[in-house]
């Protein structure tokens, strides 16, 4: 890693007895009924929780389930989508809200969402300040003068500069137009935010300014569920780090650890950050499993170097952090 990348001082907010979890995922499974009777495993049995003031990155690589997990909790997965497990925020439980609960009070409210695209989320032909305090209408009820106010604290909050608040999107640099993305996630004042793949097409300069944007929220005390297959954004970002491979959670660990000293214990996880170019630049070799036809046992390992007879056949529960039947040693004083 890049000294500018390097791993920050840990800020994390300490979970308290006394208060539930910002969020509370607890088993959470996506099944995906298709043509022909067959089922799409996208996510399978994950589970996490996440703190305010702390940002939690879920990293893998694409079509690991990550994406898939962000619409659960939005409500957002397609008709033919079974769900199964919990995720709680502020007393409510995402899976099982019904459409107009998750429109009244949860999207933009309860969970701000982080666009991939900012460019494509914003409405290219209304000015940016326009957009925000229509947002402002919708969500907290404010009217005329009011709702401008609002929209521009939200602004201001995002560090979109009140003198661009009239331009349009096409105007903006794409630093610019982040700020306004993230302005927009913040106008409903929700207390926990989603970006997914937030950094995904943007330069180096891009990918670490957007990160710290994202941080600089965390540290006024929103939780962040990061989505991202750019482990220098999450490294630069993240108070933990969850790592997705073929829809389950193979590692859950602190970010300094994971990318510091002693390192992730999961050998996928280990596998990933040693193909970074800064690293080894070590591909992992072979391709991850279709999630329709997912193997009996670890599904890690015909592309694992740890990988036995236990491993083939049975699989990994997840404890003390990970699921694998032979994970790394490290140091857990
Ligand atoms: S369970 Fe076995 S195959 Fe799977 S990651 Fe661990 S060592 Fe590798």
């Amino acid at each position: 890693m890049t000294e500018s990348s390097a791993t920050r001082p840990s800020t994390r907010a300490r979970p308290s007895a006394d208060r539930p979890p910002l969020l509370e995922v607890k088993g959470l499974s996506v099944r995906f009924r298709m043509p022909g009777g067959r089922h799409i495993a996208a996510v399978s049995d994950a589970g996490f929780t996440l703190e305010a003031g702390q940002c939690l990155a879920l990293v893998g690589e694409s079509g690991c389930g990550k994406s898939v997990l962000a619409s659960a909790l939005l409500g957002l997965l397609p008709a033919n989508a079974q769900t199964a497990g919990t995720a709680r925020t502020a007393g409510t439980e995402l899976l099982t809200a019904d459409e107009a609960v998750l429109a009244r009070t949860v999207r933009g409210r309860l969970v701000g969402l982080v666009p991939q695209s900012p460019a494509a989320h914003l409405t290219p032909v209304r000015t940016v300040g326009a957009q925000l305090a229509e947002t402002a209408r919708a969500l907290t009820g404010l009217r005329g003068e009011a709702a401008v106010r609002h929209a521009a604290g939200a602004a201001e909050r995002a560090a979109f500069p009140a003198g661009h608040l009239d331009r349009y999107p096409h105007e903006l640099s794409g630093g610019l137009a982040q700020r306004a993305a993230t302005a927009l996630a913040l106008v409903g004042d929700a207390p926990l935010l989603l970006a997914d793949e937030p950094t995904t097409g943007l330069d180096r300069d891009l990918v670490e300014h957007t990160a710290d944007e994202l941080r600089r929220q965390v540290d006024r005390g929103r939780g962040l569920l990061l989505i991202t297959h750019d482990l220098a954004a999450a490294q630069r970002t993240a108070d933990r780090v969850a790592v997705m491979y073929a829809g389950r959670i193979v590692e859950i660990a602190e970010a300094d650890r994971f990318f510091g000293e002693p390192g992730p214990r999961h050998p996928y996880a280990r596998g990933l950050l040693n193909a970074l170019p800064e690293r080894a630049f070590t591909p992992i070799p072979g391709l991850p499993p279709e999630l329709g036809d997912l193997p009996a046992g670890c599904a890690f390992a015909p592309r694992c170097p740890r990988s036995d007879g236990r491993c083939a056949s049975q699989r990994p529960a997840f404890a003390a952090g990970t699921a694998c039947h032979h994970p790394e040693e490290a140091d857990r004083d």
